[in-house]
């Protein structure tokens, strides 16, 4: 497909090549631009979890090319089935198609889809720059000079800064942001082979730790169960992971069931308190931009955090083609993404705070179908 090509900004650099950041790469790089990437991780890596990826997140990769990738690596699914969490059956819900040919929702592995963006990455012959960091930034109007934590410096006409929730770029350079705040819940996650005769994803509900399980492989899932925060001055070792979350499961029956009964101490097994932020406005400052967690962490009630940043490196990229300077291009990216992030993570937060106060299961109903339905609209 032929693309726009952007005038204003040659040479760019994204800090942090996470989903957002890779996505903003390839969106940018594909409308004519010199992009280089560096990312403070010296092995480029990612966790062992799996990741949901919802009907507009599939549009949004589309959209990237990536599509048939995910289909092939992924796992496809058409439908929700909803269990009580004892594993009685209440109903199905069919996920609906949201554009022609796109499939409704999905799974796979994190681990997969990185090495799929990174391959992208690399045959656009895009320069990735490992374990290294940006020290300071001049941002100037006729460009930004960035020293490196290696010493070395370079002058770009763009930096975006997509280095995750604790977002070190926004430290850096933008002062009337704060860190993003915890919620009160925590998200247990196990990498687990499929549990026999699950086809579709899973939701346990009537539990006061809401559950779910998401296909991501032909053989493999993930499960996820959120429950409240307990504030500890350590991380959890993986034996307290692995007893933590087989007593947490203990109510459970059907396929949440068998992960208790099958789960083994060399499963891939998490626990992480969540935290979110919407950044206040201006997402800009002069030529240096923010992307994805650093300016937009939500919880993973509407499964989109991946999906939001995938449409942030997207919309970047359009503004930028559509406008003639850099700064109407990044205030365009800017007004065009905050209404939609901020649905987005009020709607997360509003489901958690009801199952940490055991809210009206039908008020939780309404504010993630009203959440999806918008989601689903063209971005
Ligand atoms: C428990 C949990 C479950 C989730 N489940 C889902 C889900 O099912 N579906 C979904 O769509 N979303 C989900 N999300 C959200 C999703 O993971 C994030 O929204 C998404 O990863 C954000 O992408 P990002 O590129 O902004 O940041 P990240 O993916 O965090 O990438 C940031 C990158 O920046 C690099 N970096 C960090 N600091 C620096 C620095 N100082 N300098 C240079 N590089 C740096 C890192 O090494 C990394 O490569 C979940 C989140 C959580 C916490």
């Amino acid at each position: 497909m032929t693309r726009e090509s952007i005038s204003s900004v040659h040479e760019t650099l994204i800090v942090g090549g996470g989903i957002g950041g890779m996505a903003a790469a390839i969106a940018l790089a594909e409308r004519g631009v010199s992009v280089e990437i560096v990312d403070i991780d010296p092995d480029w890596r990612v966790y062992g979890a799996g990741i949901t990826i919802t009907g507009p997140t599939l549009r949004a990769y589309r959209r990237l090319g990536l599509l048939d990738e995910i289909k092939a690596q992924g796992a496809i699914t058409t439908k929700t089935r909803l269990f009580r969490y004892d594993g009685t059956h209440l109903k199905d819900l069919d996920e609906p198609v949201i554009e022609e040919g796109l499939p409704a929702t999905g799974g796979i592995m994190r681990p997969v889809l990185h090495r799929i963006m990174q391959r992208r990455v690399r045959a656009l012959n895009i320069p990735v720059r490992l374990g290294l960091t940006v020290a300071a930034l001049n941002n100037r109007a006729d460009g930004v000079v960035v020293t490196f934590s290696d010493g070395t410096t370079g002058r770009y006409d763009l930096v975006v800064g997509s280095d995750s929730v604790f977002s070190a770029m926004r430290d850096l350079a933008f002062p009337h942001m704060a860190p993003a705040r915890p919620t009160g819940q925590g998200c247990w996650r196990i990498s687990i082979r499929r549990p026999p005769g699950l086809t579709e994803g899973e939701f346990y509900l009537g539990h006061a730790n809401p559950a779910g399980i998401t296909v991501c492989a032909p053989d493999s899932v993930y499960l996820w169960m959120l429950t409240p925060h307990v504030e500890r001055d350590r991380f959890l070792t993986g034996d307290e992971l692995f007893d933590g979350l087989k007593a947490l499961l203990a109510d459970f029956g059907g396929s949440a069931g068998w992960v208790r009964d099958a789960m083994t101490r060399q499963d891939w097994i998490n626990y992480r308190p969540l935290v979110a932020a919407l950044q206040p406005k201006p997402w800009y400052d002069g030529r240096v931009v923010l992307l994805g967690d650093a300016v937009h962490a939500t919880t993973p009630h509407l499964a989109s955090g991946a999906g939001m940043a995938v449409e942030s490196g997207i919309v970047l990229a359009e503004e930028l083609a559509r406008h003639a300077s850099v700064e109407q291009g990044l205030l365009a990216y800017q007004e065009r993404r905050y209404p939609r992030c901020q649905d987005v993570i009020d709607s997360s937060l509003a489901v958690g705070r009801l199952q940490l106060s055991h809210g009206d299961p039908r008020e939780h109903a309404a504010i993630l179908e009203g959440a999806l339905g918008r989601l689903n609209e063209p971005f």
